[in-house]
């Protein structure tokens, strides 16, 4: 990380008003000498986050977040911390102090990354009005996109061509290591450049301050995989990249969001007359959900007869967690919403989002409308087992219940068919047990290390589900330390993340971890710690 001067920090520190800062954000009302409001990094209805102006902090009776005025830029702005320095001393005029060689390279690799997706977006942008290929235009004009909406976004066409987009760039004086570092561009064996999106339409994505961060990049034909995206660069995680907030966050009315299923699917549901949209590059994660309950209190997702349940059951663990209330409105006789939009009305699409449900009774209803009730009953009751056993046990009371009635069947019957198929596995073995501090405290060093990281690492997983599988090559459970991180370990990846209920053990790691933010580099430094070999104590 680079290092700027204390006093310098000091400064900035002094130079931007708490108050200010958190009034753009939160309605503030003075008691006395310090400020409450409703904190803006949950969901709430009373004020539990205070300000104190005395020294510039602020800490939430909600959620337990606190800190400075750089610490609430970093959650507002989802950056780091030089960043948030960067931001505060550009907000109040201040001139950045001189870096260290190796910070100006990065902060000078970072300014390129955006000034080559700037540049990738007007030429194809351009590409989509001017070129001579109409393929991208032909495409948006069966979804019926509208040039304002194109210009919006700044929607952009990529012709089918391995190298234009590499020789404008060149042209323009950037070098390999810039280009294939922005991610538009990749490697083939020679070593030579070739253009990552071909035949496709573009769709920026934009962050706060309007910097052009990465891409996602729509297929024109069916037989074409569907939309993919930019990887992680030096301006932009994947897991962290929500679309079209920029725009959500100044023209919502509500304080609800839609998820769309994909980019060019937002853009469409925008057109609509509803603002309030956004995508996720991939299936949603903990970061995305941090930056979405800034702004919203409850979210819609549009679900498409193929959305996954396991995805719907990820999403709503993870608005649990966050305090976002969900409902789920399933796209019906479209193959998703912009098809949906395409054959409907914006009244109809209204009502759609208006019918929204419960999530639960969405992944049922959408499982049992491939059979027929008369006929597959013993299959329908089998997809419900298969659903309801995910649930945690007192929400499985209450669909099951309802399942049972709406099934026609005697709950007992539902409920010894669980019982049967699904014993829920042991949270972990009895012999496991955490350790004492008396224990504890006369574990070496070294060990103590291992604990930190494999703490670390079960907290990266509960939050990063998708990284399941891929960690677990990398990294057997006999190289954790201690029993109960371990079992921990084991039951995590049994159960791909979905666990029905949180072990303790787990939640007190969990919260212990709360406020730091990981990504996929703590986890591979975990990762190597525990892969790392020495004489260890047995415990
Ligand atoms: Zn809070």
């Amino acid at each position: 990380m680079a290092r700027l001067p204390e006093e310098f920090i000091s400064q900035v520190k002094a130079a931007n008003d708490i108050v200010d800062l958190f009034r753009a954000y939160a309605d503030v009302q003075k008691r006395g000498r310090i400020y409450v409001c409703c904190c803006p990094f949950h969901s709430e209805k009373t004020p539990s986050c205070t300000i104190y102006p005395d020294n510039a902090s602020f800490y939430c009776f909600g959620c337990h977040v606190g800190g400075d005025v750089i610490k609430f830029t970093m959650l507002t702005d989802n950056v780091n911390y030089i960043e948030a320095v960067k931001i505060l001393a550009q907000r109040c005029g201040m001139a950045l102090p001189a870096f260290s060689p190796q910070d100006r390279q990065e902060s000078h690799f970072r300014d390129k990354c955006y000034e080559i997706n700037r540049e990738t977006a007007n030429f194809y942008y351009q590409n989509l009005l001017h070129g001579s290929d109409k393929t991208g235009l032909r495409y948006l004009k069966t979804f019926q996109i509208r040039p304002e909406t194109v210009k919006k976004y700044a929607v952009g066409y990529a012709p089918d061509d391995w190298q234009i987009l590499h020789y404008h760039l060149r042209q323009k004086g950037y070098s390999d290591t810039e280009i294939l570092a922005s991610g538009v561009c990749m490697k083939n064996q020679n070593d030579k450049l070739y253009d990552t999106f071909r035949n496709r339409i573009l769709f920026p994505v934009v962050d706060f301050r309007g910097n052009v961060t990465g891409f996602g990049a729509g297929a024109v034909s069916q037989a074409q995989p569907p939309e993919i995206y930019t990887g992680n660069t030096p301006v932009s995680h994947q897991n962290q990249t929500v679309f079209s907030l920029h725009i959500a966050k100044k023209e919502m009315i509500s304080k609800t969001l839609i998820l769309a299923e994909n980019y060019f699917n937002a853009i469409a549901i925008y057109q609509a007359g509803f603002p309030n949209v956004i995508a996720v590059p991939d299936i949603l994660t903990f970061y995305q959900i941090k930056a979405i309950r800034q702004y919203a209190e409850e979210l819609i997702i549009l679900s498409s007869p193929a959305m996954h349940c396991g995805e719907i059951q990820n999403i709503r663990n993870l608005c649990g967690q966050a305090g976002i209330s969900l409902r789920i409105a399933p796209v019906q006789d479209a193959f998703d919403s912009a098809e949906f939009l395409k054959m409907h009305d914006t009244e109809t699409f209204r009502n759609l989002l208006g019918n929204a449900g419960d999530a639960v009774q969405a992944v049922l209803q959408n499982s049992w409308e491939q059979f027929d009730a008369e006929q597959d009953k013993n299959q329908m009751i089998q997809e419900s087992i298969e659903i309801l056993s995910k649930l945690p046990p007192l929400e499985r009371e209450v669909y099951m219940t309802e399942t049972a009635q709406k099934l026609e069947i005697p709950v007992e019957m539902l409920q010894s068919q669980l019982d049967a198929n699904y014993q829920p596995k042991k949270a972990y073995s009895n012999k496991s047990r955490s350790l004492s501090k008396e224990e504890l405290s006369v574990l070496p060093k070294r060990n103590q290390k291992k604990i930190n990281a494999e703490q670390q690492l079960l907290v990266y997983l509960v939050r990063y589900p998708e990284d399941i599988s891929h960690i677990r090559k990398q990294l057997s459970p006999e190289k954790l330390v201690t029993d109960a991180d371990r079992n921990l370990y084991q039951l995590i990846c049994d159960n791909n993340g979905n666990l029905p209920e949180y072990p303790t053990e787990l939640k007190k790691i969990l919260l212990k971890y709360q406020d730091f933010d990981f990504n996929a580099q703590t986890a591979a430094d975990c990762i190597t710690v525990l892969n790392t070999t020495q004489k260890q104590v047995i415990l």
